[in-house]
């Protein structure tokens, strides 16, 4: 029998909506405003136990908006491992305790110091005060957290300072994440070479960092191994379908229905190969063909600095132990 694809993570959409001004990089359809997941809530948290996959992912707009569904389905199913991806500004102190007891994973987006929060996050200054409280909660729950440290050719100047920001603050596992879909332009390119050489250089004042997940970086679709259920109960297999180029082509990517699943006590969690395959290469072209020739071909060069830079990183590191 041939072998089968296995999802690694099951992503869950609860709600598109956002509890702030749309980041300028942000690519998320967020007036699709459909509650069907939420008012099923039970049929979901059937189809995650009988489901084999341990990983399970609330992703957005921002999931906080949907705490209390969150915090049931978490009390339901002990034996999943969730992460949290969120802006962090309703990660209050109450919510951090619970997520510290249930040992759930935080990823916090964030842009660094205070002026490049208002770049292209937007965020106010009651807003930066919020922020700056709600990591404080997570004080002690740093290992737990990770920070996605998000660059974009308006910040990349301060990419080494909002590092060691971040560092200084308690926070260890950081993920370096370009901003997709956007034209870096030679000058920003070059910056970007400067601020990572800059990382090297200093590695020993980042002693306890934890890069994560660099060789991701990618115009195509992030999580491309997972199973994504969305605010309408719909199975897809890639997240790319919640982003507002993809809207109108979803109804032909739909895979299955979690209710109906749910009720036939049915689950998704292999496939063979070649369906996958598939799928991903029609969603690929669609994005190929949906931007320009200009951001494809800048973001595979700021994914080659990356690669460069990781493979010097890991190179010193070696070295070094
Ligand atoms: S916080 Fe996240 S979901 Fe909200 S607008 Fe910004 S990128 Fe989009």
């Amino acid at each position: 029998m041939s072998e089968k694809f296995k999802f690694l993570e099951i992503v869950i959409i609860l709600t598109r909506s956002c509890n702030k001004k749309e980041c300028s990089y942000c690519q998320v359809k967020k007036d699709y405003k459909v509650n069907k997941l939420e008012n099923n809530l039970y049929q979901l948290i059937e189809f995650l136990k009988n489901s084999p996959v341990k990983s399970v992912r609330f992703l957005g707009g921002e999931p906080l908006l949907k705490y209390k569904k969150i915090k049931q389905i978490i009390k339901n199913l002990p034996d999943k491992n969730f992460i949290i991806n969120t802006n962090g500004l309703l990660l209050t102190k109450a919510k951090s305790d619970f997520f510290k007891k249930y040992n759930i994973k935080i990823i916090l987006s964030h842009d660094g110091q205070e002026p490049d929060l208002k770049i292209n996050r937007y965020y106010t200054d009651k807003q930066i005060a919020v922020i700056n409280e709600n990591l404080i909660n997570l004080e002690n729950y740093q290992k737990q957290t990770q920070i996605n440290l998000t660059v974009s050719p308006q910040t990349i100047d301060n990419l080494y300072n909002n590092l060691a920001y971040i560092y200084k603050l308690g926070f260890k596992k950081i993920n370096i994440l370009p901003v997709f879909y956007q034209n870096w332009p030679q000058s920003q390119l070059r910056l970007l070479k400067l601020e990572l050489s800059k990382i090297l250089v200093n590695l020993n004042k980042f002693k306890q960092l934890e890069l994560i997940n660099l060789k991701s970086f990618s115009y195509l679709p992030l999580f491309k191994n997972s199973l994504l259920i969305d605010c309408d109960g719909n199975i897809f297999f890639s997240t790319a379908v919640i982003e507002k180029f993809f809207h109108q082509y979803r109804k032909e990517f739909i895979k299955a229905n979690m209710m109906i699943l749910s009720e036939k006590k049915k689950n998704y969690s292999e496939l063979n190969f070649k369906e996958i395959e598939d799928y991903n290469k029609k969603i690929d072209k669609l994005i190929i063909n949906e931007f320009s020739h200009t951001v494809i071909t800048s973001t595979e060069k700021v994914n080659r600095i990356f690669e460069n830079f990781i493979n010097k990183y890991l190179k010193i590191n070696k070295a070094n132990l």
